[in-house]
Parts: structure tokens; C-alpha cells; sequence
């Protein structure tokens, strides 16, 4: 039987341990993980578009974290460089680019 499955998956594509960084909490430098998440859309599990990412700050010396959105303003500053950019890993548009991709090629070879 053929189950149509989707919907959106949560995962982490990445995570850095930045030398520079201080810890908001205990103030620690280079004690916090710079952890990438990001949530995309798939349908039969093949990953379509990524329509939500966050960066979440987490020390391993004092096991507190932090989302980009809870953070101070002060702590802003310290954050900024960390922060999320907007180059997302592309496999996670495959879905997409395949339903584009396909129909044009098979156009092209016609
Ligand atoms: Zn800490």
C-alpha cells in the first residue's frame, strides 16, 4: 500500500565551537557550541524547501543555552558574527529543484 507521507523535519546541519566566543552565563571563552538548526519541508522524505532556522548557543561548561531570540541586547554584540547566515545547505531544496529540474530537462531532450 502506498502511504503518502510528508510534512517538515527538524534537524541540526551545524555546529561550531568558536575560540572567541564568551559564554552569556558564566562568562567563559571558548565553552560555547554554536549549534545550526533548521526545519524544511519534505514529502516521502525527500527534502522540498527549508522554510525555518535558528541558531541556538549552548555551554558546555554551565549546560546553558540560548536561542538567537532570547538573547539580551548586550549579548547581541557578542552573538552577532555567530549568528545564522542565510546560505542554507542546498540538499535541502532537492525536492524542489528536482520538480523543476526534471520536467525541464525531459522538455529540453524532446
Ligand atoms: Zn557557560
Amino acid at each position: 500500500m502506498f502511504i503518502f507521507n510528508f510534512g517538515s523535519i527538524p534537524i541540526k546541519y551545524d555546529s561550531k565551537r568558536p575560540q572567541d566566543i564568551i559564554c552569556h552565563n558564566c562568562e567563559h571563552k571558548g565553552q560555547t557550541f554554536v549549534d545550526k538548526y533548521l526545519k524544511y519541508f519534505h514529502i516521502l522524505y525527500i527534502p522540498f524547501f527549508t522554510y525555518k532556522y535558528w541558531t541556538k548557543y549552548e555551554c558546555v561548561r554551565c549546560n546553558s543555552s540560548v536561542d538567537e531570540k532570547d538573547i539580551s541586547k548586550e549579548n547581541q554584540q557578542i552573538y552577532e558574527k555567530f549568528k545564522t547566515k542565510k546560505i542554507l545547505p542546498i540538499w535541502t531544496f532537492s525536492g524542489f529543484l528536482a520538480a523543476i529540474l526534471i520536467p525541464l530537462i525531459y522538455h529540453i531532450l524532446k
